[in-house]
């Protein structure tokens, strides 16, 4: 193969890799995003479940205190049932009383009813909060993880500075400057495999001596359509003939 296209299919090979690289260097923060989102849902997920076990605590409390209220209305009740003269006032007591007593079954129901709600927002709130701490961690290992994977892109990219460097050096200045004018206006794009006949970036159809020519890679040939460098892979075999059996005219 000729000794500059060699070089600038490695050199077309290292571009890419390192255009890869910085794509993923740049995706890095939306991934720290990410994290910081589901470590930021977690906790709300605990705090809300803390918050509603601190609700049905205080809303308990309150019954609680209201029942108190009224069973010590019902002590004075029957203390007082004790002074009364008259039957009017007898009934009129046992009535106040029979109230308060309805009052106290049903609160301490509504107690009930909170103590077993209690149970269950215990259980949410503790398993909320370990599965928080669970996240944390989780979310704190992927971050240095994250960070692991800049710190080694990045050392990667100074590596293919430094080689990218030395293979320009290696290359004819000619032959160089035609990569770089190619890749400027191609997006990166320069060098490219021919294959089955077609340059496989833009796809037309190579004239056949063209393509025979590129068989060989002992010159630099470019895509008559989107004038990109063309070459031949020697270690990708052809594709099998498949739908067009009769338009390929392959020359052996
Ligand atoms: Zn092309």
């Amino acid at each position: 193969m000729l000794p500059d296209l060699e070089r600038l299919i490695r050199l077309q090979r290292l571009d890419d890799a390192t255009v890869e690289t910085r794509r993923a260097v740049a995706a890095i923060p939306a991934r720290m995003t990410a994290l910081e989102a589901r470590l930021q849902a977690s906790r709300t997920r605990a705090e809300d479940a803390r918050r509603r076990q601190e609700e049905a605590r205080k809303s308990r409390r309150e019954v609680e205190k209201r029942l108190g209220e009224i069973q010590g209305r019902l002590t004075r009740f029957k203390d007082q049932l004790m002074a009364v003269k008259t039957n009017k006032e007898y009934t009129a007591m046992q009535h106040e009383i029979a109230t308060a007593e309805g009052e106290v079954a049903r609160l301490e129901d509504t107690i009930l009813e909170h103590m077993l709600e209690a149970d269950e927002l215990d259980a949410a709130a503790d398993a909320a909060e370990r599965a928080d701490r669970e996240e944390s961690a989780a979310v704190e290992r992927e971050r240095a993880e994250l960070d692991e994977e800049r710190a080694a892109m990045e050392r990667r990219l100074e590596g293919a500075s430094d080689e990218r460097a030395k293979l320009t050096g290696s290359i004819g200045a000619a032959s160089l400057r035609l990569f770089e004018s190619i890749a400027v206006q191609r997006r990166g794009l320069a060098v490219v495999e021919a294959r089955n006949g077609h340059c496989t970036v833009c796809n037309v159809r190579l004239r056949p001596q063209v393509f025979n020519q590129i068989l060989l890679n002992t010159e630099l040939i470019r895509c008559e359509s989107c004038l990109r460098l063309l070459y031949h892979d020697p270690d990708r075999p052809a594709d099998p003939p498949a739908e067009a059996p009769a338009a390929n005219g392959r020359a052996g």
